[in-house]
């Protein structure tokens, strides 16, 4: 394989990454509209999940190594989608923690409480 085409698959990877993370702050961290939100997370995280994988497979030595690294990052991907619920007052995103008592979550930013959560 020729250098330059490594370094442009490198490129590749890092706007890939920078696209993903300026969406992630805008529209995920930054926006309000919770029902989009929800409805654009999983595939948000799908889609990291893809380029990290690709990123893998492309630089990983073996497939042993590819599998194991699957292995250990792919339920971080399901957790997070899982786990994570935006506010339907102001869309901030919260992560779901294991609360004592089944205390109420209640939003980080504006304070308004996850019911049923
Ligand atoms: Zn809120």
């Amino acid at each position: 394989m020729q250098t330059s085409e490594m370094s442009a698959v490198r490129i590749g990877f890092v706007i890939a990454w920078a696209t993903l993370a300026m969406a992630g702050v805008g529209f995920f961290q930054q926006g309000s509209n919770a029902n989009l939100k929800r409805r654009w997370y999983p595939w948000y995280i799908s889609l990291s999940w893809v380029v990290v994988v690709s990123y893998l497979s492309y630089f990983a030595p073996s497939w042993g190594v590819l599998l194991l690294a699957l292995f250990a990052i792919t339920p971080l991907f399901i957790v997070s989608i899982r786990t994570t619920r935006f506010c339907e007052v102001c869309g901030a995103p919260s992560r779901k923690k294991k609360v004592l008592f089944n205390k109420p979550m209640s939003c980080s930013r504006c304070g308004a409480c996850f019911h049923g959560w």
